[in-house]
């Protein structure tokens, strides 16, 4: 059996009922067989992969607050420290029902070649909990975040581990975070990301992955002769990233004309209305139905089970902004049917492996999530230097570094797939330029 196989079935055997963690091992693993089977003897030597699979530390802990009625809740909290190999552990927080130790495994994978292809000294981690914000008072998400940090400090720091927001931790979020956790440490130091600009946060990182998706995207077309302007896009879901993607592709000239949350979907053929969109989500949290209450040219539809209407609809281009496997084979061939021709994924692994298989044989440009949503965590990156030297820079500053970040992010994953003869793969591309340099940090650094 190669070395590939048996660290895959390794995984499965180890980590039992943990799909999502098993489905990213297995992308990146299929993706890296060309360049372990080239060194292959050195890295069953070193036990390369194996190192490279198993987190460096993981954290479960209990989250006891107390909400409204005087009533005791109580929350799973994780933090997986995956690897620091080039970097402090860095990585979002993520706040959602759904949230288990499978899925922040397959997340804290991912950031690290994430981390790493956006060419800074970051590490990859992941960590969050089941305790849903939607529905919950202001002082209620105050007293879980304050419980949440007060176990969480004792791990984290500004050179050890430096958390950020995800799906569920916003601004609010990591607010009552950080202000914990200065009370508990007694320091002002930049041991989160996504703050607001009052107290250490950097412009554009609220903008970051959906402008660098953009970027990207657009780098993507053009060397590909295509041009992202007058193209219609598809968005998924409607928070951070869908919200800023969808600003930055009307300001490069396209037209978006979908975006979804939990409950439903939009379809606006007049184009997106994004400060009407900020509005309902960003400022009353509130569901598409007032999107679409205020507006005449959209169309609501109730999400049904199992249909993830977005992709049904005529698109050039698509943009899964939402959550892990949010477009299927079905969606896939819709899409394909419908004339679309690229896909950037915004989210983490929003596209199933038969969608992405069937996506890349037809054509499709094809740009994996860590490497097309890697804007935020770059930002993110650059939030921590401004912290660093007590600095910070001007909007136009850090979106010119962003940009020119996400362009370079391109050229090398176009260049690795191009070098071990997979010209056009993406994923394999993302993969393989991500995993080299880890890979050359960890041999140097010894066994540990
Ligand atoms: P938000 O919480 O701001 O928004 C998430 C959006 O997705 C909402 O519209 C939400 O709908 C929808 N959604 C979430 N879970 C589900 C689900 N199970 N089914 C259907 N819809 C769902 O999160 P972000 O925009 O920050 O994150 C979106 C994705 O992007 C995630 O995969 C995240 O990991 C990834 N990402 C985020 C980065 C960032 O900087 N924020 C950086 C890199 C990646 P509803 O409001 O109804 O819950």
């Amino acid at each position: 059996m190669s070395y590939v196989d048996e660290v895959f079935d390794m995984v499965v055997a180890k980590n039992p009922a943990q799909p999502e963690f098993h489905q990213a091992v297995k992308e990146v693993l299929e993706s890296l067989r060309v360049v372990i089977e080239a060194n292959e003897e050195q890295y069953r030597k070193d036990a390369l992969l194996e190192r490279l699979v198993t987190p460096e530390r993981q954290l479960l802990f209990r989250v006891p607050w107390v909400d409204d009625k005087g009533q005791v809740q109580v929350n799973n909290g994780f933090r997986v420290q995956f690897n620091s190999a080039i970097g402090p552990y860095k990585g979002g927080l993520r706040l959602h029902p759904s949230v288990n130790l499978g899925i922040i495994k397959f997340l804290g994978f991912e950031q690290i070649f994430k981390n790493s292809l956006t060419g800074l000294p970051i590490g990859g981690g992941k960590g969050g909990s089941d305790f849903d914000p939607k529905g919950k008072s202001d002082r209620e998400v105050m007293a879980f975040c304050q419980s949440f940090i007060t176990e969480l400090h004792k791990y984290i720091g500004a050179d050890t581990d430096v958390p950020a927001g995800d799906i569920g931790t916003g601004g609010r979020e990591i607010g009552f975070m950080y202000g914990q956790y200065k009370r508990l440490t007694g320091l002002y130091e930049g041991v989160l990301t996504g703050k607001g600009l009052t107290y250490g946060g950097s412009l554009a990182r609220t903008e970051a992955t959906g402008y660098g998706l953009l970027y990207l995207t657009e780098e993507m077309l053009k060397c590909n002769g295509k041009d992202i302007a007058g193209k219609t896009v598809a968005i998924s879901g409607s928070g951070n990233v869908a919200i800023y993607a969808a600003q930055k592709a009307q300001q490069l000239g396209a037209k978006v004309v979908t975006v979804s949350d939990s409950t439903g979907w939009i379809y606006d053929p007049e184009g997106i209305d994004v400060a009407l969109l900020k509005e309902v989500k960003e400022v009353k949290r509130a569901r598409l139905t007032e999107y679409a209450a205020a507006r005449k040219s959209a169309e609501y539809h109730e999400k049904k089970n199992g249909e993830h209407g977005v992709w049904t609809v005529k698109c050039d281009v698509a943009l899964p902004c939402a959550t892990q496997n949010e477009l299927d084979l079905e969606d896939a061939k819709a899409l394909v049917a419908n004339g679309c021709f690229a896909v950037a994924e915004g989210a983490n692994m929003p596209t199933t492996m038969e969608a992405t298989e069937y996506l890349q044989k037809n054509g499709v440009l094809f740009c994996p999530g860590k490497a097309a949503n890697a804007g935020g965590v770059a930002t993110s990156a650059l939030e921590m230097s401004q912290n660093s030297e007590r600095l910070s820079w001007t909007f136009e500053e850090v979106d010119s570094k962003l940009k020119t970040i996400m362009v370079n992010i391109f050229h090398n994953l176009d260049d690795a797939a191009k070098k071990y003869g997979m010209a056009g793969n993406y994923v394999a591309g993302a993969n393989i330029a991500g995993f080299l340099k880890v890979a050359e940090a960890m041999t140097a650094q010894g066994i540990v």
